[in-house]
């Protein structure tokens, strides 16, 4: 008896929520490569890159389920025999160089080209003068490409939203692609996949949704839903019971909640500890503490980083909006409170002992 939901173009993305990303492809995947190759278009695609470290190219290449050469080689895009996701165009892989690459990019790219055209950009836009690629300002590049795509994605904490290049005092202007966009007068939706770096499964994901019309659901912040959705301190934070306890930890390693060595998990929304990372062994608050870097504003917003969360909706580990229902979070709070008091306490005891 077959007890998996069959996958639709309806319910692709709130499965791909309920399961986690990796999961959810791993159960999926069959499904997911026939429903790709059975797109009527071939999709183009064009990854650029901004003011960025490249470490969500690398972060891509190191896809585990289905790791990179399965996406090469076995996820083929409609009738066309290519892969998924080769793009015409990225700079650190794309077998042409030079003028050839880009002569190429601007005919596949062109209007008039068959198929339909993916833009995936990864990095910081800079103000003009800080970026130039093959004579030509990346803010040119990314506005043609942009005029002419079907569908946006944005990966990274840099493309999303400015990243550690916007860091103040952002001596370059550094801004993610929906603000370049409301400032160039491009009027698209962008699909924002942030973290730094990217997630393979979020983007594979995210670029399998998007070729057959499964398009994701965004938050106000432009993040897929099934991905950010979730606060993940609140919903899925397998340290909570410590927290809701006030066992916390003061250095890595130890067991209890990070909250005290300044977890940044209250205030930020993500699947991280659901999904996690290469291959599914572990994640930043597993061997450290969450540093929020899901969210607009980072780092600044979240720095210093080693320092516990001072909002008061943070501190009693509920948000504004379920606050006034009931004793139940009072009495909860007190707790947490309480505990957060004598971690801290005992801290400063060890410290004055040591
Ligand atoms: S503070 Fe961090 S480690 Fe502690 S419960 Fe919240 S998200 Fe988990
Ligand atoms: S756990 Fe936090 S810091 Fe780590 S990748 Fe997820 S959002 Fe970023």
């Amino acid at each position: 008896m077959e007890l998996k939901p069959k996958l639709t173009r309806r319910n692709f993305m709130k499965l791909a929520a309920m399961m986690g990303a990796t999961a959810f492809l791993t159960t999926y995947k069959s499904e997911i490569v026939k429903a790709v190759s059975e797109v009527k278009d071939y999709w183009h695609i064009n990854w650029l890159n901004g003011a960025a470290c490249t470490g969500c190219t690398i972060s891509f290449a190191q896809a585990s389920e289905p790791d990179l050469v399965q996406i090469l080689t076995e996820i083929t895009v409609g009738t066309s025999g290519l892969p998924i996701a080769l793009p015409d165009y990225m700079e650190t892989i794309h077998p042409a160089s030079g003028s050839l690459a880009e002569r190429l990019k601007d005919e596949r790219w062109a209007q008039g080209t068959p198929g339909r055209r993916v833009l995936i950009v990864e990095g910081a836009v800079q103000e003009e003068g800080y970026c130039t690629i093959a004579g030509k300002d990346f803010r040119d590049h990314l506005k043609e490409a942009g005029e002419v795509a079907d569908a946006v994605i944005a990966v990274g904490q840099c493309a999303t939203y400015g990243g550690i290049p916007a860091a103040k005092p952002n001596p370059t202007g550094a801004m993610g692609v929906s603000e370049f966009f409301k400032e160039v007068g491009i009027n698209k939706p962008v699909i924002n996949i942030p973290l730094c770096p990217v997630h393979p499964d979020h983007l594979v994901l995210t670029i399998a949704a998007v070729m057959i019309g499964a398009t994701p659901d965004l938050d106000e912040y432009g993040r897929p839903k099934a991905f950010f959705g979730k606060n993940m301190h609140d919903e899925i934070c397998p340290y909570r019971p410590y927290y809701d306890r006030g066992i916390f930890t003061r250095r890595p390693g130890e067991e209890g909640c990070r909250y005290v060595m300044g977890c940044k998990g209250p205030i930020t929304k993500t699947d991280c500890a659901l999904r996690k990372w290469n291959m599914h062994i572990s994640y930043c608050v597993e061997t450290n503490m969450c540093i929020g870097c899901s969210e607009p504003g980072w780092p600044d917003k979240f720095s210093p980083f080693y320092k516990p969360v001072a909002s008061l909706p943070a501190v009693l580990g509920v948000d504004f909006g379920t606050l006034g229902q009931g004793l139940l979070g009072a009495a909860a709070a007190g707790i947490v409170i309480h505990g957060v008091k004598r971690a801290v306490t005992s801290g400063k005891k060890e410290e004055k002992e040591e």
